[in-house]
């Protein structure tokens, strides 16, 4: 019988082993993972789905176009489906603002609809005073501790075993499995010694204000992301920091940059405040790795360094994983 472990259960872990599953059924799949949904980065961020080369950077276009269209193709089609509220996917009107022209995001050709706003709309919306450009995006936004509880049981349903512990040597899963995969995103400076990718601090609010219904994402570290249940408002982008310690001066400055955008949450009540650490890495390490320790052999595929897409990015790549590991059985004659 085929085995794979996958280590990490975020989003990236999660998607990865349920489009394992997928491809093939009868493997045994265990995910590993010190967290579980809860104490992941995923599971606070905002999360909008809007992939841009920005945020991934190294990243062959051709393949970053194909991961956004696998990740919308998922996505929407879940936002149209009876699932949608379970899976926390919810269609939402999104203003972009910039101070400069936005040229061709990755999403621009995906999302229902991309249109720009001309200067009398960004200025009637009350956005001019603070950016030049304006464009209305129909998206999706993902309430990701419902999208990850989702995929949780989909995993379980489809018979995979989940182990909650820390992993410290990769060496512990020589012979014990035909595929490891990694998705231990910031883990991985650790686990596999990999000094390329580092953290990306971003704070977060979540307030109640049911009354706001649409996105606004803008390139001065202000955003407001409406989940099913509360509204994220962020954000900060801090490189190398490790701390994940609130800080209430971000929170201030989080809360007064985006009340100018948009006055009403000024009346806002905090309900939680979060930090996570984003996983950056130029480029994004999807690929198979053989690794000869002394204990023997391993073949392992890394999918990790997802940034500040993770979440939108998360299904392209995970389908990428899942081939690869495929072929990585079908190569040792396991199929
Ligand atoms: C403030 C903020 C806002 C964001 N907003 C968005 C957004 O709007 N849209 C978007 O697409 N993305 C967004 N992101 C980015 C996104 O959250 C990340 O890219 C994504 O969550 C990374 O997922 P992951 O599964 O790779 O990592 P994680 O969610 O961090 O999961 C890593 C997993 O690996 C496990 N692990 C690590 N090391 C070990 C070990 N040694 N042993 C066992 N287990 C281990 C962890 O326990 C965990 O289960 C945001 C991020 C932040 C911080």
């Amino acid at each position: 019988m085929v085995g794979v472990t996958v280590i990490g259960a975020g989003v990236v872990g999660l998607s990865t082993a349920v489009n394992i599953q997928r491809l093939l059924p009868s493997c045994h799949v265990t995910i590993v993972a010190e967290h579980i949904i809860e104490g992941t980065t995923s599971f606070g961020a905002g999360a909008i789905f809007r992939p841009t080369s920005e945020y991934i950077p190294g990243v062959n276009i051709e393949r970053a176009k194909k991961w956004t269209q696998d990740g919308w193709d998922h996505f929407s089609s879940l936002a149209m489906s009876e699932e949608a509220g379970t899976a926390g996917i919810a269609i939402t009107p999104s203003f972009m603002l910039s101070q400069t022209e936005i040229s061709d995001p990755l999403y621009k050709d995906v999302v229902f609809t991309f249109h720009d706003l001309r200067e009398e709309e960004v200025r009637k919306l009350g956005f001019n005073k603070y950016f030049k450009f304006g464009y209305l995006v129909t998206t999706v936004v993902i309430t990701t501790k419902l999208y990850l509880a989702w995929l949780l049981r989909r995993f379980l349903q489809n018979g995979g075993k989940i182990e909650r512990r820390r992993v410290n040597s990769i060496d512990e899963f020589v012979g014990r499995c035909d595929v490891v995969v990694n998705c231990s995103a910031i883990g991985s400076r650790q686990l596999f010694g990999d000094k390329k990718i580092y953290p990306n601090r971003g704070q977060l609010l979540r307030v109640k204000a049911p009354w706001i219904k649409y996105c606004v994402y803008t390139d001065g570290d202000a955003y407001i992301i409406p989940n099913q249940d509360l509204v994220a408002v962020g954000g900060c982008r801090e490189d190398n920091n490790f701390n994940t310690s609130i800080s209430k001066e971000d929170s201030k400055a989080i809360m007064e940059r985006c009340c100018k955008i948009c006055p009403s949450l000024k009346s806002a009540e905090i309900d939680n405040e979060w930090v996570g650490l984003r996983p950056i890495r130029s480029p994004l390490r999807l690929e198979k790795e053989d690794i000869q320790s002394d204990r023997g052999k391993m073949i392992v595929v890394h999918n990790y360094g997802h940034c500040s897409d993770g979440i939108g990015l998360s299904w392209g790549t995970s389908m990428e994983a899942a081939n690869l590991v495929v072929s990585c059985i079908n190569s040792q004659s396991k199929l």
